[in-house]
């Protein structure tokens, strides 16, 4: 078949990987304007707790296009990681999310909110990564506990050691980590004792199945139990509906996200949900927990 189209299907291929290649470069040109011009936005999904209550949010960045509208991350990031753009927007990231945190210590109802930040890796294995943290926390006055940062199982393949020792570093300061993504990426379980984890964030497609057959049911099951034997709190993602939210909390889950509880919510919208469904005021006692 690749024979009978023949030079013009080699022409055509190489027409579109061409204009595929351009479609990559306007992007990054216009991510590199839109960096200059901080055309992003972070938007916060909140966290529940089993009995309903926010515990903490996470940031999301949009990129808000001129031409395209709001843009979504599963379409930008990965040209960022590419390019190594990424580094200047984490950081830009990270600012305004520590401002939002440093601001909400101010009033004792938003005082105990946690703030996840997703870290690509690039971010992470920048040399300079721990420093450019400890900056922002003195620059904004944010508390690093109440700051947790989202890595993925991609780090704990490459360079373990490494990562190990920034995390620890990072920990030093009071900041969290959450493994983000669980069980989508070829980590070997035997990371998870070794890294200084508080959560886990079992990806949604997990969510999605476990609703949907038995052996699905048995895997979320399994990371729930896992995640109680090794003192580290699950966070359900992508729970949808009522009959997600049924199964993660029969099976001990403490801390949720998903659209039933709330999409992502733009600045403006976050007191008005957050004085609507409460925030956990309580001390957690097991550490680890949603909001220590
Ligand atoms: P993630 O960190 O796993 O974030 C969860 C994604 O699931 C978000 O998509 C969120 O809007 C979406 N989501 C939340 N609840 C539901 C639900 O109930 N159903 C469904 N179908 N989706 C739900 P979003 O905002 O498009 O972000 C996609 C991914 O892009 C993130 O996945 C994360 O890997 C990356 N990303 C987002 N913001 C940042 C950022 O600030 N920095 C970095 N490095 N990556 C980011
Ligand atoms: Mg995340
Ligand atoms: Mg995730
Ligand atoms: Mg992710």
């Amino acid at each position: 078949q690749a024979k009978a189209a023949g030079r013009n299907g080699v022409c055509f291929f190489d027409r579109r990987m061409q204009a595929d290649m351009m479609a990559r470069a306007l992007l990054e040109m216009d991510l590199r304007q839109a960096l200059a011009q901080e055309d992003f936005a972070l938007y916060y999904q909140p966290q529940s707790d089993s009995l309903g209550q926010v515990t903490g949010v996470e940031a999301l960045v949009r990129w808000r296009h001129a031409r395209m509208g709001l843009v979504s991350p599963l379409q930008f990031i990965p040209v960022a990681e590419e390019t190594g753009l990424i580094v200047q927007l984490g950081q830009w990231i990270l600012l305004r999310a520590c401002e939002r945190l440093a601001a909400w210590a101010g009033s004792p109802e938003t005082a105990r909110l946690t703030m996840s930040v997703n870290i690509s890796a690039r971010e992470f294995r920048h040399p300079r990564f721990v420093e450019q943290v400890q900056e922002t926390l003195l620059r904004t006055g944010a508390d690093p506990s109440r700051l947790k940062l989202e890595l993925t199982e991609s780090l704990m393949v490459e360079d373990i050691k490494g990562t190990i020792a920034k995390m620890e570093s990072l920990r030093q300061l009071g900041i969290g980590f959450a493994l983000d993504d669980f069980g989508t990426g070829y980590s070997s379980l035997s990371y998870l004792k070794r890294l200084p984890l508080e959560q886990i964030k079992i990806d949604r497609s997990f969510i999605l199945d476990a609703t949907l057959s038995r052996t699905g049911g048995a895997i979320v099951h399994s990371i729930f139990q896992l995640g109680r034997d090794l003192g580290l709190t699950v966070v359900a993602e992508g729970v949808e509906n009522e009959a997600h939210l049924d199964f993660v909390l029969k099976h001990g889950c403490e801390c949720y996200q998903g659209y039933f509880f709330s999409a992502p919510l733009p600045d403006s919208a976050l007191p008005a949900f957050l004085a609507m469904h409460g925030v956990r005021q309580v001390r957690a006692v097991r550490q680890g927990n949603c909001s220590p």
